[in-house]
């Protein structure tokens, strides 16, 4: 029988609940497919789950990780296209990436070119499809349009502002270190400010001939909403995608309208990807940016499996740049 073992945790609580244990691995069903994990990806979603303030109502141990990659070692009855031997990366969060094997719904899963590898693709491909929709479908953008990117540096955010920056899209990105900010220039942004120090809101004001953004990326959530909002020229966009220092509460909608005609939308990638046709073109144009240089392997921050701990630690302590993988 093959040794399958996956970092679970009994109940909520700080990174220290997190344990490495052994489990039976299920055989494939019809149409899955079994993935010997090389390296899943972490992100802040895990944080989120693994602390209580996302809630999904699943019985303990639960399993943590939304994305992973390796290779295909079983295909289940009815799986078409794919055979034990290929690289695959996959996004799911039903399967719990932080482990050595996961078994899932081969249409779920994206075929590597042989030039990304498994590390990368994992660093990759929930950020990168994250930034496609963001970019791409969510909000209408232009060349030459002024935007506002908070947590940078962060995954989502190095892969989504050199891909703007790449369209001509002036983007204006926060960090909270010299060495992030430095990274944000890296990526072609147009300006780096300091998330943590005040003057952020007059710069924003100012660079855009005190009309504003036309659009603020924001995955902080409570702490930036109202730099957030008071970024935004009229009729401009406020894409609120995350809530990493907690839920925005008790807005006045009305406040729109006094602001400016604003517009406010809460989107998950979940609804931008459910469909398989919507991921499979989603993935194709990750990795069709990435062959052509439009966006770049972010910095990746590599932990062994059993360290997963630490990883959330190094995360939620606002200290990672780019992305951490972690590998069986
Ligand atoms: P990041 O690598 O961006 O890490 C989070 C960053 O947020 C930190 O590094 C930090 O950057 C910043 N931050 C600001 N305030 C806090 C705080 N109080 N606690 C922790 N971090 C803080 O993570 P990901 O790339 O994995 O995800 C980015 C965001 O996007 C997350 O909020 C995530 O939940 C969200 N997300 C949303 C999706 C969607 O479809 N809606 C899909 C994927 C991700 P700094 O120190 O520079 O401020």
């Amino acid at each position: 029988m093959t040794h399958a073992y996956a970092v679970v945790f009994a109940t909520p609580g700080e990174p220290q609940v997190l344990e490495l244990r052994d489990y039976p691995l299920r055989a494939a069903g019809p149409g899955e497919i079994t993935v010997a994990i090389e390296a899943a990806g972490v992100n802040f979603i895990d944080v989120h789950r693994r602390s209580g303030a996302l809630e999904d109502g699943s019985a303990f141990p639960r399993t943590l990780g939304v994305e992973g990659a390796g290779r295909v070692v079983d295909c289940g009855p009815q799986v078409r296209g794919l055979s034990p031997g290929d690289r695959v990366a996959f996004v799911d969060s039903s399967t719990g990436s932080y482990a050595s094997h996961a078994v899932l719904p081969a249409t779920r899963a994206i075929r590597l070119p042989d030039d990304v590898s498994s590390e990368t693709a994992a660093a990759l491909m929930f950020k990168g499809l994250t930034a496609e929709y963001l970019t791409h479908r969510c909000v209408p953008l232009a060349p030459d349009d002024w935007v506002v990117w908070h947590a940078a540096a962060g995954g989502v955010g190095s892969i989504a502002t050199g891909w703007l920056a790449a369209r001509g899209i002036r983007v204006i990105g926060l960090a909270s270190s010299e060495a992030k900010r430095r990274q944000v220039l890296d990526a072609g942004c147009y300006a780096a400010l300091d998330s943590d120090a005040p003057g952020a809101l007059s710069f924003i004001r100012d660079v855009t001939d005190g009309k504003g953004a036309h659009t603020v990326f924001d995955s902080v959530g409570r702490a930036t909403f109202e730099l957030s909002l008071a970024s935004l020229r009229q009729r401009g966009h406020l894409v609120l995608f995350g809530n990493a220092s907690g839920d925005v509460t008790g807005f006045n909608l009305s406040r729109l309208g006094s602001m400016g005609s604003l517009h406010v939308t809460r989107p998950s990638l979940k609804h931008y990807i459910g469909q398989d046709a919507e991921l499979a073109s989603s993935a194709a144009q990750v990795l069709a940016s990435l062959s052509k240089g439009l966006i770049a392997v972010p910095l990746i921050t590599r932990l062994p499996l059993a360290m997963a701990a630490e990883a959330h630690r190094i995360m939620q302590d606002r200290q990672t740049q780019g992305s951490l993988i972690l590998v069986p």
